[in-house]
């Protein structure tokens, strides 16, 4: 595992270059993607050696007690095409360090990513079999036998609610062990307290990175009403100023959807709003150029049970919604079957650790809406998915414990 994050840090350029050819994130953020594959590998590898047991006290005295980590077997992952690379190092690198072997299906329009990440583990010395990539277009006919094969004792998933779903049901039948990172509906919610400046630019960076296709992006803003004014112009004037272009372009912000389909959802989303009488502060349409573009896009007068507020919106779009009290907004934020990552922007400290503990959510930005790194647990409650990946919690989905009794009785 050190080598082959050797061997991704020695080709950082052009795996970054290969990235953002294959997905269209911008090359800065390619690169920094490639970063985190390498921060995960090597975090884990260093996670290996921390893989203890437990002797436990016997209840009686002529006996030994001992709690061991195993490997839980053969792992099968399916990875999406958001974050081609580092969705892979998330689970292979857990796997390997637990003692696992891997098949690992990445998605059909990101395999390039994968099948060169595999190459350099190739290259760093893994052993034949160790890690095995299958790519092909025929997701749910892969998915079926990566899911109900005998030998397969877990299996690992990142991507939409509706798929995971349908996973963890195949999975049922034999028993798997199973880690499922799904959909969010990040609120973000800025405070009139809050430092206006921090929160826009958190806003920004959740929404804008990635063109909006991350599971933790802000999906809702909710700002209070005091400062509501204040802050939508300054969000717009910011947003206005995001360049929207290829991702090998030096000068690109927010580079294309994945897809004309993925474009064609956000431009139904945005046309529904209009229809109910929102109103479209800036971008709001795709530019003339080729290529799955959509430009960055802020709306506002919003009921906070739109579509665009409830379904996970997977592009550049930010709703913004006024709220007037701590408690109105809890409740607008909880009030959704996904509970992945939320944001909180104030400086009232007692606050903080309020919404801290009130927002339903498996993790929780304060005055940060950057959260994702190899050493916190990155995971969701309610239908958001099952485990955590990253941190010291990360391998555990990877572990099995037994128990073993020893006896040291005489005959
Ligand atoms: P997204 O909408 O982000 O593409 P998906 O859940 O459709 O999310 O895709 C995530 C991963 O799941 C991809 O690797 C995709 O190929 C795979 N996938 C899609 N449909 C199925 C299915 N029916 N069974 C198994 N895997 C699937």
């Amino acid at each position: 595992l050190m080598r082959w994050h050797e061997q991704i840090g020695q080709q950082r350029e052009s795996l970054a270059s290969l990235l953002t050819r294959e997905q269209g994130k911008p090359l800065a953020e390619a690169a920094a993607e490639i970063d985190s594959t390498a921060g995960y590998i090597r975090w884990f590898a260093e996670e290996a050696c921390r893989v203890n047991g437990q002797v436990l006290q016997a209840p009686v005295a002529d006996r030994q007690v001992l709690a061991v980590r195993e490997p839980v077997g053969v792992v099968t992952a399916i990875t999406p095409w958001n974050f081609p690379a580092a969705m892979i190092a998330r689970k292979v690198a857990p796997a390997l360090a637990a003692g696992c072997t891997m098949v690992l299906k990445p998605a059909h329009e990101t395999p390039l990513t994968a099948l060169a990440l595999a190459r350099l583990a190739e290259r760093a010395g893994l052993p034949p079999g160790v890690l095995n990539v299958i790519c092909g277009t025929d997701a749910a006919g892969l998915g079926l036998e990566l899911s109900t094969h005998a030998l397969v004792r877990k299996l690992s998933f990142t991507g939409s609610t509706r798929v995971g779903k349908l996973l963890l049901s195949q999975c049922a039948a034999t028993v798997k062990k199973v880690s499922m990172e799904l959909g969010g509906n990040a609120p973000l919610i800025v405070f009139a307290d809050a430092d206006i400046d921090l929160a826009v630019a958190g806003t920004v960076a959740s929404k804008f990175r990635n063109a909006g296709q991350t599971c933790i992006s802000a999906n809702r803003v909710f700002v209070q009403r005091d400062i509501y004014p204040q802050f939508r112009q300054r969000l717009v004037e910011a947003v206005a100023a995001l360049r929207c272009g290829p991702g090998q372009d030096n000068d690109t912000d927010v580079g294309p959807l994945i897809s004309d389909r993925a474009r064609q959802r956000v431009q139904r989303l945005i046309e529904q709003a209009g229809e109910s009488g929102a109103e479209i502060l800036c971008g709001g349409a795709a530019p003339a150029s080729p290529g799955y573009f959509y430009m960055p896009t802020v709306v506002d007068s919003l009921e906070h049970d739109h579509p665009l507020c409830c379904e996970e919106i997977f592009g550049p779009v930010v709703p913004l919604l006024p709220f007037d009290t701590e408690a109105e907004v809890v409740a607008m934020a909880n009030d959704t079957t996904a509970g992945l990552a939320a944001y909180c922007y104030t400086s009232d400290l007692a606050r903080a650790w309020r919404l801290s503990s009130s927002l339903d959510y498996g993790m929780v930005g304060i005055n940060e809406s950057m959260i994702s790194n190899e050493m916190a647990p990155f995971g969701g409650v309610k239908e958001s998915g099952l485990g955590r990946e990253g941190s010291s919690f990360g391998i555990e989905d990877y572990l099995e414990l037994k128990y073993v009794a020893f006896s040291t009785r005489q005959a």
